[in-house]
């Protein structure tokens, strides 16, 4: 949509596949037969298989909201979405470029655009919850990126609902708010969430969950020759082992692979999910991992947080970035459960992965305090302000204040 990278590099190549002996057919499966184990395909032609594995992704909602249906109100799910974006913003020479909803998917786009697009664009963002990327930043967090994307151009909304979509002649003109505010639009982006893609499951009579299609830990749904994988099931999160969407694609990838392997004869089981996940806008990078403070407690877990400002390299080199990371942890079983950093370097990367792997191996505040972490002047912090290692001994020490200290 920005131009930097072309349609036809994002998609596998037909003869990559063909080159591992699968053969590639292109249409829409309309039907499964699961008594008979047949596949119905758009071009007429009919599959038979021992095992099936559904793999049908999810779709954009598009919130009942009046006006949805007006010429520029768009969705962004696939490439085919991402080329109507495009044009439509280049037919109707747009300015006014409204995205509904601050997840990663609007604030990357809107980035993207604003950079790249060689016009001056107005773009607004507006977001029901009171900070950007509220799934992934508790508002403390968020509140160093608000002022950073207002200061790039950004119009941020928040705490603002988008009440209905107004137009004339069939084309989107406006977005009025809750607050009374309208918001000029010749384009609007809606990103509010995706819905899994379960009509063929249920059609076949597999279990539902309230996510998606039921499956167990190696991928097998209620019917034994059918394995599912990818936005179209729901997940177990590995902290709360509540089910969760979980639409990423490190779990779609990964329960993939554990189909082949079950299928294969291998017992390995999917541990649920923890929404790792970055988004970089301009020239900040977001990550987070876990629960957020804030998505704890709505799980009625009460958590002590501990969040330190570090640096990309050693504070004498030079092009050294400051960033910023805050742990969460269970205060009742000192369990690591949630991170998040907000950076101007890329790097801090492998900080996520790590908190993601210390959640993942149960490690607790005063285990964390010990956490030594590899040691460069260009590529890490001093040890001396390894930000994990001082964000538990920040949280050890709130324990000790609250008495709890073991
Ligand atoms: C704009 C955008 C950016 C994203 N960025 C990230 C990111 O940075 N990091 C991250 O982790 N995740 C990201 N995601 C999420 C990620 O893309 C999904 O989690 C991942 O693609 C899910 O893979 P999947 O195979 O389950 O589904 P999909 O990739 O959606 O594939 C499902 C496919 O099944 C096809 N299909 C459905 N029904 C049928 C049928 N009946 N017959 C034939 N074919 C059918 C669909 O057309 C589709 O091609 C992003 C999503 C979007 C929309």
């Amino acid at each position: 949509m920005a131009g930097l990278v072309t349609g036809e590099s994002i998609i596998v190549a037909d003869k990559m596949l063909e080159g591992a002996g699968i053969k590639v057919v292109k249409g829409e499966v309309l039907r499964v037969d699961a008594a008979a184990r047949n596949v119905f395909v758009s071009g007429g032609e009919t599959f038979g298989y021992d095992k099936l594995f559904l793999a049908t992704g999810a779709d954009a909602i598009m919130p009942p909201l009046e006006g949805n249906d007006l010429e520029g109100v768009l969705t962004l799910r696939g490439l085919a979405d991402g080329w109507k974006i495009k044009s439509c913003i280049a037919d109707k020479n747009a300015v006014n470029i409204v995205f509904i909803g601050a997840g990663f998917i609007s604030m990357e786009i809107a980035s993207l655009l604003s950079e790249n697009v060689d016009r001056l664009l107005n773009i607004s963002v507006i977001e029901y919850l009171d900070r950007p990327l509220p799934l992934m930043l508790d508002y403390d967090m968020a509140d160093v990126v608000r002022p950073y994307l207002e200061q790039k151009g950004l119009n941020m909304f928040l705490n603002e609902k988008a009440e209905k979509l107004v137009g004339s002649n069939g084309q989107v003109t406006g977005v009025v708010l809750g607050s009374g505010k309208k918001l000029d639009a010749d384009v609007v982006i809606v990103n509010v969430g995706a819905r899994a893609n379960v009509e063929l499951a249920e059609q076949i009579g597999l279990e539902m969950g309230r996510f998606g299609i039921k499956v167990n830990g190696f991928q097998e749904t209620s019917n034994p020759d059918i394995l599912a994988g990818g936005d179209c099931v729901e997940k177990i999160n590995f902290i709360t082992k509540k089910p969760t969407p979980g639409r990423l694609r490190g779990p779609a990838v990964m329960q993939g692979r554990l189909a082949a392997k079950r299928l294969a004869g291998y017992d390995v089981e999917f541990p649920g999910v923890l929404d790792a996940g970055g988004c970089k806008m301009f020239d900040m990078t977001v990550a987070a991992t876990g629960l957020t403070a804030a998505n704890a407690a709505l799980e009625g877990i009460e958590t002590v947080c501990a969040t330190v400002d570090s640096r990309s390299k050693h504070a004498m080199i030079a092009g050294m970035k400051p960033w910023k990371i805050k742990l969460v942890f269970d205060k009742k079983t000192q369990k690591l459960i949630g991170g998040q950093i907000v950076s101007h370097a890329v790097a801090p990367a492998k900080e996520i992965d790590a908190l993601t792997a210390f959640i993942l191996a149960g490690r607790t505040i005063p285990e964390l305090t010990t956490f030594t972490a590899a040691c460069n002047p260009d590529i890490s912090s001093e040890p001396s302000a390894e930000p994990i290692t001082l964000c538990a001994e920040q949280a050890w020490q709130k324990l000790r204040q609250l008495g709890r200290t073991q």
